[in-house]
């Protein structure tokens, strides 16, 4: 098993190493402030009673309260909590945005729960969670398999709880109708659309026919093949955890999205040839675009990937051993902490209106998100060109320097 939390932590080593960065803010860097562990007893639709287990992982607070999502999934573990609060805590200085690193999940399958029993799971983490939260001290969001509606609930919990009057501000990704952003279900994907864009106008690769495939249907998978699809290439490959579909020719996404919704899955898509997970990251094409889970890139396959760009749209794909394989072979690899940060992005935007009372349009999220966006990328190509070192480097190195500056 490949430990996410070590693969974190390497990371930060390699560009420490490189920018000669202070090695007691790095050692510091490498634990979080803290993490809890919970149990969450629900009684079931059956009548019978099950106890779940959940984490919530503080990495670090000197830029702003902890902020990062909550996930939902089986093999959710502490060791990847833990890691992916390291994440937020470097994505957000990358973006440039008021906010430390947090995250959070309760190990279970979302998909074999039914709606009230979901409801229950998320009431009773924030039960056991509460004390630990807060609008200026931590700040949860969606993640894989949580989406606005699970928010609202937790919201409305944290807020009988607590009796915060400003209970939404400590959460984000909500709905509409209940303090969330304009923007925010799109703004991961429309984010790494904007990054990618700045990416391929510096001709970092020789694209020989636009191609992309994209590992990933979920709220991020989707928004970015639309804000790809928008700059004009074709997308010739798109999975789920199911299985994927190929088309050389190029997927209908309106198709794909219609299929999906009727079928519950992307595979057996008319037109299309049905293709594995396995097979679309090894795919012959310009960009691959990782948008699922970490660990899906690695040492066993990393020799097989042929795109020239590989784009990370999840939080943490690649392994050491991926990345140094893609490094080796002169491939170009955006970082999650920079692809990916368009959401919390957003989620900033959606705090700050939160905390003032405000509702800004969607031209004007979308817009200041942009500037977010492009600023972010300029910053971590200042530091690749500085340094000659990879993106990923750079980005942390960019990040760690923030960090410094904010008494880390
Ligand atoms: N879950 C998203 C991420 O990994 C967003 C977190 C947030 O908005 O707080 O970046």
């Amino acid at each position: 098993m490949i430990n996410p939390f070590e693969t974190a932590k390497a990371q930060l080593d390699k560009a420490a190493a490189t920018a000669n960065l202070d090695s007691d803010l790095i050692e510091r860097l490498k634990v979080p402030d803290r993490y809890v562990e919970v149990s969450i007893p629900v009684v079931m639709d059956n009548g019978e009673q099950k106890i779940f287990t959940g984490f919530r992982s503080q990495h670090n607070n000197a830029r702003g309260p902890y902020k990062g999502g909550i996930r939902f999934h089986p093999e959710v573990s502490l060791d990847e909590v833990r890691a992916l609060s390291f994440w937020m805590t470097f994505k957000n200085a990358v973006v440039g945005v008021p906010f430390g690193g947090g995250k959070g999940g309760v190990v279970f399958d979302p998909k074999k729960v039914s709606p009230a029993e979901l409801e229950k799971i998320s009431r009773g983490y924030i039960q056991k969670i509460s004390r630990l939260i807060g609008p200026e001290l931590d700040v949860p969001a969606p993640d894989v398999n949580t989406n606005s509606q699970i928010m609202d609930w937790m919201v409305d919990e944290y807020a009988k709880l607590t009796r915060n009057k400003n209970a939404p501000a400590c959460f984000t990704g909500k709905s509409l109708g209940n303090g969330g952003s304009e923007g925010r279900q799109e703004a991961t994907g429309f984010g790494g659309g904007i990054v990618l864009r700045e990416v391929l106008a510096k001709n970092l690769i020789q694209a020989r026919g636009k191609t992309i495939a994209i590992q990933g249907f979920g709220n991020v998978g989707q928004f970015i093949a639309e804000a790809v699809a928008n700059l004009g290439w074709k997308i010739v490959a798109l999975s789920d955890s199911k299985g994927g579909v190929y088309n050389e020719a190029g997927l209908n996404l309106t198709e794909a999205e219609a299929h999906k919704k009727q079928t519950g899955a992307l595979k057996d898509l008319s037109g299309s040839a049905n293709i594995t997970n396995a097979e679309l990251l090894e795919l012959g094409v310009d960009v691959l675009i990782p948008a699922a889970l970490e660990n899906v890139l690695t040492a066993e396959n990393a020799g097989r990937v042929k795109a020239p760009l590989i784009f990370e749209m999840a939080n943490g794909p690649t392994t050491t051993e991926a990345d140094e394989i893609f490094q080796n072979s002169g491939k170009i690899v955006i970082p999650d902490i920079l692809a990916n940060s368009g959401g919390v992005g957003t989620s900033y935007f959606e705090w700050y209106q939160n905390m003032h009372g405000e509702h800004w349009p969607r031209e004007q999220v979308l817009d200041k998100l942009k500037s977010l966006m492009i600023q972010a990328f300029a910053d971590v190509f200042t530091v690749h060109k500085k340094y000659q070192t990879s993106f990923r480097s750079a980005a942390y190195i960019l990040a760690a320097e923030r960090l410094a500056e904010a008494g880390s």
